[in-house]
């Protein structure tokens, strides 16, 4: 059967209807009575409320296995460490999300596997960055605070012609926008966090793939534990059915907002790869299904001018994280680029007046008035 994700949310993975139920309960239960079935315990990650998610995740990328894990961090570095053993190295894109960057930086690097970043925007510098060791590549299908899509069809075929395992964080774009396993990658990993879930309420995280691929990951899940637990895979499935729903609206919420932004006096530059002006708005249409709720902006003048408005703004809330139903904003040179220097925050292209936001699902009008008022 060939459903649409919509229908896919609902119905996929639903195949125990315990005692009749219509929703899977919560097996508030750590481990299972077992004779000669496969011994059940949450950390094994195969209990009730943990496989329905890991077949609907599956199904919603076109893929062959899904993982849900304890959070984002937990997929992205039990994948990495599933693919690549002590002396091999990683190819990884230049514009990490913080989380990762400090992951590939300093215990990945403890355990002897090594790093080049690069420029997914420059496939003829790839092939010089390739060693006798190189194992995987990395990058990110949409990334955070500036909104680049990067050439992901020559990274495919580029981890193809080498024999590389390709990995992508999919968590901006979600299985809605972009099926990353459909369209090559080996895994692609979430925060399940941020659109998925989509309310604010959890940690969680997802590792979709090939059988062979979500099963190493999953022996590696075992010894580090961070499995997702049953009142939260309960919620996390609760939200998912709503994904379909709620990523259309962020989309043409998004859109509509950045080009408000982007026509408006007081603002230097928005960056949504859904506007004409954005370097890959051509790449961007032709692979996802729509933009995405993110976007980053610049406003002219003085740093004053975005505290003014972070102060005035009433709607969006100044909070870290994203893809929830409510508007967020951030500075990332004040939180998730805190971390670099001055001059590395500027060679990354990331001002002190920065402002990124995680445009909601409220009325676009509501948003767009809100905006007007508080840049006047
Ligand atoms: C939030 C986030 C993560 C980390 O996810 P957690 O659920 O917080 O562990 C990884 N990648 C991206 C792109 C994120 O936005």
């Amino acid at each position: 059967m060939n459903h649409a994700i919509d229908t896919q949310l609902i119905h996929a993975g639903e195949t125990d209807r315990v005692e009749g139920a219509v929703r899977m309960p919560i097996f508030q239960t750590a481990m299972f009575e077992h004779d000669d079935s496969p011994l059940r315990y949450i950390r094994y990650n195969n209990t009730p409320n943990q496989e329905v998610l890991n077949r609907k995740l599956a199904v919603l990328e076109g893929a062959e296995e899904a993982l849900v894990t304890g959070s984002g961090m937990t997929a992205i570095t039990g994948a990495i460490l599933s693919v690549l053993k002590p002396g091999e190295h990683l190819l990884a894109q230049n514009s990490l999300y913080g989380g990762t960057h400090g992951f590939v930086c300093t215990l990945m690097a403890d355990l002897g596997i090594t790093v080049s970043f690069f420029d997914a925007d420059a496939p003829d510098t790839w092939q010089s960055l390739l060693q006798t060791n190189t194992r995987a590549i990395y990058v990110e299908s949409i990334t955070n605070p500036l909104l680049h899509v990067c050439d992901l069809e020559g990274i495919v075929a580029f981890a193809q012609a080498n024999n590389l395992t390709s990995l992508i964080d999919n968590t901006f774009a979600t299985p809605f926008n972009y099926k990353a396993t459909a369209a090559g990658f080996d895994l692609s990993l979430h925060s399940a966090t941020k659109y998925l879930n989509g309310h604010s309420d959890i940690v969680a995280g997802v590792i979709v793939g090939n059988r062979e691929q979500v099963y190493q990951s999953r022996q590696t899940l075992k010894h580090l534990g961070g499995a997702l637990d049953p009142h939260a895979c309960f919620l996390l499935n609760r939200g998912m059915q709503t994904l379909a729903l709620r990523m259309r609206q962020h989309n043409s919420t998004a859109l509509a907002l950045a080009k408000f932004l982007e026509d408006h006096d007081k603002v230097a530059h928005v960056y949504y790869p859904g506007l004409p002006s954005h370097p890959q708005h051509e790449r961007a249409a032709r692979l996802f299904e729509g933009f995405g709720g993110m976007l980053s902006i610049e406003l002219k003048g003085e740093l004053d001018a975005v505290t003014d408005l972070i102060d005035r703004l009433r709607l969006p809330l100044y909070a870290p994280s994203l893809g929830g139903v409510e508007s967020l904003m951030t500075r990332p040179a004040i939180s998730s680029h805190a971390g670099l220097t001055p001059e590395e925050r500027e060679t990354a292209g990331i001002r002190d007046s920065l402002l990124r936001i995680s445009v909601g699902i409220e009325h676009e009008d509501d948003l767009i008035a809100d905006f007007k008022q508080a840049l006047h």
